[in-house]
């Protein structure tokens, strides 16, 4: 039988979620691992026990295996860089590593790019070619998709979680201050949440309500201010076509999503971008790491013929 099975490990930097593509048909469950599995000084032999034990167990035949990775990537040299959450994996030769130890193709995205290259093949960014897509989950990721080309040198690596914006002096994960991200992804929540004592799924529904409204009211608001003010900066700065918004916050029960919208557009330079600009909600799901692992092999389908 011909290798027609692809794994797909989208590994968002908290955790792996391992799925596949049998003979064309995807698979409906998701395993998912930490990823402080692969924090440990046998990082690569680690993930090739990982990738063996789900191929093995789901009886794949592998034609290739498509990695999403919270990295700077540098194709050409084999080269993983700035893999903050996991820094065992940086370094030279993985991906060489992984080719000679599984037998068949290996592709390499950046994490958030693979989600949004899946948008653009299947999901809310469809033939469209610009697109930026911003993530609020644990951290905020970014990625810029022009002309369906992932690997355009001009738009990589655009860490637009990191845009300052305040004045405050808050620590960013990445160790400088005041980045966007410290005063707007799921770790303020978190915070939020401890500070409270409001159950942290329930913050965006009890925001308004009597006995909680004193203490979210005003937080939750600069909340979805900062995360506009994001929106418009990258709006402002690259003009895309669309912006696809997606990630865990924006999905949480009761957040305002149409507010988040309007905020933005207030923020906009009239009559453009204002009038140009169009948003999305990401809309795969978790899917779209897939859909983003079968436009990667058509990029590369189309660049060996
Ligand atoms: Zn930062």
């Amino acid at each position: 039988m011909t290798a027609s099975d692809i794994i797909v490990l989208d590994n968002g930097g908290t955790s792996i979620r391992i799925g596949h593509i049998r003979q064309g048909i995807f698979s409906e469950a998701f395993e998912t691992l930490k990823s402080t599995r692969l924090c440990v000084d046998d990082a690569r032999e680690e993930l090739l026990r990982i990738i063996n034990d789900y191929t093995v167990r789901h009886t794949l035949n592998l034609q290739a295996a498509v990695l999403g990775i919270p990295a700077v990537l540098d194709r050409r040299n084999d080269v993983i860089e700035h893999c903050n959450n996991i820094p065992q994996l940086e370094g030279k030769g993985l991906k060489q590593f992984l080719t000679d130890n599984l037998g068949c193709l290996v592709l390499f995205e950046q994490d958030i790019m693979l989600q949004l290259l899946g948008e653009w093949q299947a999901g809310a960014g469809r033939g469209k070619s610009s697109v930026f897509g911003v993530y609020f989950g644990t951290g905020i990721g970014a990625a810029y998709l022009l002309n369906g080309d992932p690997e355009n040198p001009l738009v990589q690596d655009i860490q637009a979680g990191h845009i300052p914006i305040m004045s405050e002096g808050k620590l960013c994960k990445c160790g400088n201050r005041d980045c966007i991200e410290a005063y707007a992804c799921g770790h303020t929540l978190t915070e939020l949440a401890a500070t409270t004592g409001c159950p942290i799924e329930r913050l965006f529904e009890y925001k308004e309500q009597p006995a909680w409204k004193a203490v979210l009211h005003e937080e939750l608001e600069k909340f979805i201010l900062y995360q506009a003010y994001m929106l418009a900066t990258v709006s402002t700065m690259f003009t895309p076509e669309l912006i696809v918004i997606g990630g865990g916050v924006t999905a949480m029960s009761g957040y305002p999503q149409g507010k988040l919208i309007a905020k933005t557009v207030e923020h906009l330079q009239k009559p453009y971008p204002a009038s140009t600009l169009t948003f999305a909600w990401a809309s795969l799901g978790k899917q779209a790491p897939l859909y983003g692992a079968l436009a990667l092999l058509n990029l590369e389908a189309s660049r060996s013929h």
